[in-house]
């Protein structure tokens, strides 16, 4: 028996990972749907699998590499799958396992691999399907980004077959009908049709025994914590993605996806248009007129020191730079608006409506710019008119 490593084309040191890809390489070249009726090719295929066998797995490997193949022979190294391949089922499980991913292995990507005539036929390799939820959020944590936890009832590869839906490896056999290919071709005069194995629904394997776990359905329900990164600046109706989180698929095929949908509360402080902020500040009307000196907080805490210009009108917008919403394409940072409305004073005591009046006594028509100059219009155009 030649070394392992050597059939391979590896050195002792070889990571999982070079071992994976020299063997499927070389699997792909020897496989003998692709070397029909070739002895030799047969027997490289054998080779090659079952170095693979044992390489590609640690306990295996130790013991190989310690005291040789021999050992595994005996028995060692546990498990009923010793190397030594005597026929092409084993070698072809092998294949599988490695092209599949899962334990089980999936014939459809291996199909993928040789470019079978699949005349675009399903294939039973599916991918799960894909969840949607809804997170609220305050504007606080769409603000600075939150992580949160969502609790999801989702299809979960089955951990008992590792997704195969048999009970045991030895369980799994290649379907006679369609030879593994899932699919099977007829002629109907001059037409060939490819269509979906009947035998075994495109799997390419027949099941003797299912999996008690998930009763042959490699899957199974399962509640799952996911955590959910949001990141700073998401807004109401923006979704997120999280490859993976759905379903897991059919047959060894990818999981969904979860698509999570924001919405983010209502503030009793602050607005938003955009990445901007934007307060209402009232005033009363004498602060608009004379001035004043505001604090006011911002989204993340921090204290803005803001001054109201003497004679400020109602509607003026003051922008603080940078205490908005950060842009969730990492695209710089909002601003807070400040906006303010003039209240007219109610419920004024005797005095104050007696100072009010004496104050309309001295109005003169240029402190009221608007009012000013809405009255000369009005003039002209019943002038003109
Ligand atoms: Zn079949
Ligand atoms: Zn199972």
């Amino acid at each position: 028996m030649s070394d392992y490593y050597n059939v391979l084309g590896l050195t002792k040191t070889a990571s999982p990972e070079e071992i994976k890809k020299a063997y499927r390489k070389s699997a792909l070249k020897y496989h003998p749907d692709k070397n029909p009726g070739n002895p030799e090719a047969e027997k490289k295929f054998k080779e090659i699998s079952e170095a693979y066998e044992v390489l590609s797995d640690d306990k295996k490997r130790q013991v190989y590499d310690q005291y040789g193949a021999d050992a595994l022979k005996g028995g060692m190294g546990g498990g009923a799958h010793g190397a030594g391949f005597s026929n092409m089922e084993d070698a072809l499980r092998t294949f599988m396992g490695a092209f599949g991913g899962g334990g089980g292995g999936s014939d459809s990507i291996f199909e993928t691999f040789f470019g079978f005539d699949s005349g675009g036929a399903e294939s039973a390799e599916r991918q799960g399907t894909s969840k949607k939820m809804n997170l609220s959020l305050s504007l606080e944590e769409a603000v600075r980004g939150v992580e949160k936890e969502a609790a999801l009832t989702n299809y979960a590869q089955c951990t008992k077959c590792d997704g195969s839906g048999a009970a045991s490896p030895s369980s799994i056999s290649r379907c006679s009908r369609c030879s593994g290919r899932g699919q099977i071709h007829q002629s109907r005069g001059f037409f060939s049709m490819t269509s979906v194995c009947p035998g075994c629904n495109g799997s390419g394997k027949m099941i003797k025994e299912a999996c008690s776990e998930c009763r042959g359905e490699g899957r199974v329900r399962k509640k799952q914590t996911v955590q959910i990164k949001v990141p700073p600046g998401v807004d109401t109706g923006m979704r997120l993605r999280l490859a993976g989180y759905g379903d897991a698929g059919h047959s060894g095929g990818p999981a969904g996806d979860l698509y999570v949908y924001i919405s983010v509360e209502p503030h009793k402080i602050f607005s938003r248009d955009g990445d901007d902020l934007i307060l209402e500040l009232p005033l009363s009307f004498t602060e608009a007129s004379l001035g004043c000196k505001k604090e006011l907080p911002s989204i993340y805490g921090n204290i803005c020191k803001v001054t109201i210009p003497e004679g400020t009108q109602s509607g003026k917008v003051l922008r603080v730079k940078n205490e908005g919403v950060p842009n969730v394409h990492g695209q710089g940072k909002g601003d807070l608006l400040i906006k303010i409305t003039v209240e007219t004073p109610v419920d004024l005591s005797e005095k104050q409506k007696q100072l009010l009046r004496e104050f309309a006594e001295l109005e003169k028509d240029h402190n009221s710019p608007r009012k000013k100059s809405f009255f000369e219009k009005l003039r002209v155009f019943f002038s003109t008119g």
